[in-house]
């Protein structure tokens, strides 16, 4: 079996080596998933819940060491990895505490003497996840399917299977039964047939869009339902009637974040050209004040990107983007020397002949656009295949509007960066694919919403 190796992209250097499981035990945990779901199910919410919430005090006592073991594995700087751990903690007691009221029963009139329906689950689900928020992705899905009743497996990225581990000792040590979420140390090579085990009731991914058709196309087959959470180019739209100061500060932010790998990152900057020129300035000014640097350190604002392949990747992007036509403001090659460094860039005006306006592009590379008005702010916006997150910066309620009604995405968050929250749904349209993670959504994806009919 192929080994999996964890990288430190800050220097390169391999942390450590892990062999993907055999076959035999791959039938051993698919068999332990299954007859533990069959206890599982039984448990009584509240037990479930109970183990919900000591496994967010594992992840609150733990959090300084698994926060390392993130940063180390994927870049993250230290800072942003430990607060991730918190947020796991987060939504392990949201869902123990919402699980009960988000599965209940609901009456239904009908000329029946009564009728309802009722949450139950469907069985062992598999978790395809990607490496930029290693907790997190992992636990905004178990959190809800192990309150649901429903039992765990995670095929993690072969990049952070130190991570993939640590999320497996954490549900142990919290009483969870062993079966009930286990990780899987197989490349995506064999994920096709884990789909494929009758066993496997359904996959959610999140990643690319090349994995998610992937995942989703061997689900249909089978006819096994999936949730794609997959890649975003999320628009920034700025108006004149925006408080600029807060704009521009919250867009370093926004497309910053995670070192620039976040799906919901603001990925392209669509400014009203009354104000486009006054943004530029203050916004390439940020850009270049922020520190890059071993993520590690307390002060880095700005780490390294996950690989080697990724960086070249991105370089490629930027290349291109230049190459068409595009200004280049801020940045542009790589930083050179030791790790993945690339390091803040902005690009304007990038035409849409260049392949780059539309792809999504992974790393702390800002795209700027002018809108002579709204209805350009709009089509600019949705002039990409994907549709997961929109922000836009304006103060008139008229604007406001249109922007909430015909931006084509999962979410549009007026003056203030899209973030996921436990309480809201969170998932996309268009490419960026599609059912939902997170609040009472999140929990009834993978249910079996049964009706029932009493006479
Ligand atoms: P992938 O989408 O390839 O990886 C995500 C997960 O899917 C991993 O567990 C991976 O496993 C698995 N996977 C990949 N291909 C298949 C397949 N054919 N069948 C089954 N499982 C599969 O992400 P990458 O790390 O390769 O990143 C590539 C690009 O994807 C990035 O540059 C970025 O644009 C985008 N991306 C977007 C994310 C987002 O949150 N929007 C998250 C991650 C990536 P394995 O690691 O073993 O290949």
């Amino acid at each position: 079996m192929a080994a999996m190796s964890s990288v430190n992209p800050a220097t390169g250097e391999v942390l450590a080596r892990f062999d993907e499981i055999a076959d035999a035990e791959l039938e051993r945990r698919l068999a332990l998933a299954a007859a533990t779901f069959r206890s599982w199910r039984r448990v009584p919410l509240a037990e479930r819940a109970g183990r919900m919430r000591r496994a967010a005090e594992v992840l609150e006592a733990r959090k300084d060491a698994l926060g390392r073991t993130m940063t180390l594995e994927m870049g993250k700087t230290l800072r942003s990895a430990v607060a991730e751990a918190e947020k796991c903690a987060w939504v392990c007691r949201f869902y123990a505490e919402h699980a009960e009221r988000f599965l209940s029963d609901e009456v239904l009139p009908s000329s029946a003497a009564r009728s309802y329906t009722r949450c139950l689950p469907i069985g062992p689900v598999l978790a395809v996840m990607p490496w930029n928020f290693p907790f997190w992705q992992v636990f905004r899905f178990a959190a809800p399917a192990l309150m649901a009743g429903n039992v765990g497996v995670l095929k993690h990225a072969s990049n952070v299977p130190q991570s993939a581990l640590a999320i497996e000792a954490v549900f142990r040590e919290a009483g969870f039964p062993e079966g009930c979420f286990q990780t899987l140390l197989v490349g995506s090579s064999r994920v096709q047939r884990i789909v494929e085990d009758p066993r496997i009731a359904a996959a959610t991914l999140t990643g690319s869009e090349g994995a998610g058709s992937a995942v989703a196309s061997a689900a249909g087959r089978v006819i096994k339902k999936t949730v794609l959470e997959l890649g975003g180019s999320d628009a920034f739209v700025v108006m004149p009637s925006a408080d600029l100061d807060a704009a521009v500060a919250t867009a370093v932010t926004a497309r910053t974040i995670n070192n620039g790998q976040s799906c919901i990152a603001a990925k392209r900057f669509i400014v009203h050209e009354a104000i486009s020129e006054r943004f530029e300035q203050a916004f390439v000014k940020r850009m270049a004040a922020l520190k890059v640097g071993d993520p590690l350190d307390a002060g880095t604002d700005v780490g390294p990107v996950v690989s080697e392949a990724e960086l070249r990747k991105l370089s490629e992007q930027v290349d291109a983007a230049v190459k068409a036509g595009g200004r280049l403001l801020l940045g542009g090659a790589p930083s050179g020397g030791r790790g993945f460094y690339y390091p803040p860039t902005v690009i304007a005006d990038v035409p849409p002949t260049s392949p780059s306006y539309r792809e999504e592009i992974f790393g702390p590379v800002a795209l700027l656009f002018r809108a002579r008005n709204v209805d350009q702010a709009i089509s600019i916006a949705n002039d990409v295949p994907f549709g997961l997150g929109s922000s836009v910066w304006t103060r008139e309620p008229a604007e406001r509007d249109r922007f909430v009604d015909e931006l084509e995405a999962g979410a549009t968050f007026v003056n203030a960066m899209v973030a996921s929250d436990p309480r809201l749904p969170f998932g996309g349209v268009k490419r960026s694919g599609y059912g939902r993670e997170l609040a009472r959504e999140g929990i009834r994806e993978f249910v079996n919403l049964k009706t029932v009919v009493l006479q």
